[in-house]
């Protein structure tokens, strides 16, 4: 085994093995990773590499069909620009023009706007008088509650929202959003100085909170003569129907109007934003293939760390480059006694046989000696709190015996048992998961878990979607195929805005449809239904 840094530049071939190396960022590498800790494995920093292992030497479109700027040093994120080259096959899915455009018009707008600069320090200062400011540049801030797969769903929907009514995404950075992410934006930060008057002590970020946009109108303390300097919006499970209000047409005339928003959320509100006619023209125009919604705005937005990248390519390399196939399986058992089930596993095992995505394990008669050279590999990724699925499926095939004579490997990253968000290595676990996860060419994901979504989209994939299990039964059908690498809103309006008051928005857009995860309950955005 060894390893190497697949980096652009100057390039080494040794022998049979196809060496890569770029120096300065080798060497940069090489120093970062002695000051740093890698929680998956004991002490094999220097293993931080990207091992492109494509024999077909194709470029690959670093820029992602240029949606990233090439305004970054490099260096500083490697995430950033070396994503793509992981991917063994180049993504099919390219962004539109329209929105590349857009992307480029709104760095320019958050450098103008952002933290340090003129319009900023005035406009915070209204907010400390309670004033309202008046200028180019409104603000939509993201406060930093539960998973980090809740996290990452809304902070792409914030941002969606911020394109289209050209306002600014600051995000709380209380928490470890600096020690996952990398900037998104060049020349300035997305990053809200943490003397942010709002978050004072004093406030409370809940319904009752008196400039929280549903209460306003249920108390009707806002209208078009009377609109505050700042407003609250609460888009969690919890929400009201007039906090749902927020998404109208005419709502968001109002809305549109206050220069500060501070949003609490935990739902992807993305196919939310379809159902209003203002944004749709917009939306239709900036994807057309409805689908790509999640996949390209995380491409664009989340470029992991140097410190988690260290994790993905470490892991990627030492477990599943040399695959022939690489599954990924993501198992969360939502129960307050959650760990590991024997019905959970039975329904993993049935799913993946049943799709055809893992052989049956043999007995010894069964099974077929390969005695081709090189049977082929299927490495499988197991993703979860508990470290017993993946064990039980070690052991189903650690004899090597499979029906089809295939190979098949199985890695756990992590074990973590119990769920520590906000714990900067924990979450920087998860983040390196969830890529690891993207990473496979072939995945099952957990009904309701927004850990499973953004693995998916991120890597652009459709998953198959492990039916929730109700009272310790394994489901028959374990799975279903999604047809859309959406993620599903799973909390969505009951409810139209005007004309379609009360009407179920599962039939108001053909291209937005319930979750086939769960029934009924969310919704999401699909090409082809
Ligand atoms: P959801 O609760 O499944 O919708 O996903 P979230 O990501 O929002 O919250 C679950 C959190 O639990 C994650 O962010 C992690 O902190 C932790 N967690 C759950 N499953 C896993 C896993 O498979 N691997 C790791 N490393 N952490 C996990």
């Amino acid at each position: 085994m060894f390893h190497i840094f697949q980096i652009s530049g100057i390039v080494f071939r040794a022998s049979s093995l196809k060496i890569k190396i770029l120096i300065p960022v080798f060497i940069s590498c090489l120093l970062f990773l002695s000051v740093i800790d890698l929680p998956f494995s004991n002490n094999q920093l220097l293993d931080a590499t990207i091992n492109d292992s494509s024999e077909s030497d194709t470029p690959r479109d670093k820029l992602i069909g240029g949606l990233l700027t090439a305004d970054f040093d490099e260096g500083s994120c490697l995430s950033r620009y070396h994503k793509s080259l992981l991917y063994r096959k180049p993504s099919p899915y390219k962004p539109s023009e329209y929105l590349v455009s857009k992307l480029r018009s709104y760095e320019m707008l958050h450098k103008r706007c952002g933290p340090g600069t003129k319009a900023y320090k005035d406009a915070k200062e209204s907010l400390d008088h309670d004033e309202i400011y008046v200028g180019e540049c409104r603000y939509i801030v993201w406060i930093a509650e539960y998973g980090l797969g809740n996290r990452m769903l809304t902070i792409a929907s914030v941002f969606l929202y911020a394109l289209l009514t050209e306002r600014i995404i600051l995000v709380d950075n209380r928490k470890d959003v600096n020690d996952l992410f990398c900037e998104p934006f060049p020349g300035t930060s997305w990053l809200l100085p943490l003397d942010f008057p709002l978050f004072n002590y004093t406030y409370r970020y809940n319904k009752e909170y008196s400039r929280c946009y549903g209460t306003m109108l249920n108390n009707h303390t806002i209208n078009s003569t009377s609109i505050p300097p700042h407003l609250y919006l609460h888009i969690l499970h919890d929400s009201r129907d007039n906090d749902r209000m927020f998404f109208c047409q005419k709502d968001q005339s109002l809305i549109d109007k206050v220069p500060w928003l501070i949003v609490g959320a935990n739902a992807y509100f993305v196919p939310s934003l379809w159902f209003n006619p203002t944004f749709q023209p917009d939306l239709m125009k900036l994807f057309p293939q409805k689908e790509t919604v999640f996949h390209h705005l995380a491409q664009y937005l989340f470029h992991p760390t140097n410190q988690v990248w260290a994790m993905v390519t470490h892991y990627y390399n030492t477990h599943l480059a040399n695959a022939d196939e690489r599954l990924g399986i993501q198992i969360r058992v939502f129960r307050k006694d959650a760990g590991y089930f024997q019905h959970v596993m039975d329904q993993v095992v049935s799913c993946t046989q049943r799709e055809k995505l893992l052989p049956e394990s043999a007995t010894q008669e069964e099974s077929k000696v390969n005695i081709s050279k090189s049977p082929k590999l299927i490495a499988v990724l197991v993703a979860s709190l508990y470290p017993e699925y993946s064990e039980r499926l070690k052991n189903m095939f650690w004899e090597g015996n499979t029906s089809t004579g295939e190979i098949i490997e199985v890695y756990q990253p992590s074990g973590e048992r119990i769920q520590q968000s906000d714990k900067k290595l924990h979450d920087q676990k998860a983040l390196a998961e969830m890529y690891l996860l993207s990473l496979t060419d072939n995945i099952v994901t957990s009904a309701r878990s927004t850990f499973g979504y953004v693995s998916y989209s991120l890597g652009g994939l459709k998953p198959w979607l492990l039916y929730q299990p109700t009272d310790l039964i394994t489901p028959d059908p374990p799975c279903v195929r999604s047809k859309s690498m959406e993620p599903c809103l799973l909390t969505p309006p009951s409810h139209g805005c005007d004309a379609d008051w009360g009407t179920n928005s599962g039939k108001i857009l053909s291209f937005v449809r319930y979750c086939e995860d769960i029934m009924y309950g969310g919704l999401k955005l699909y090409d082809k239904i």
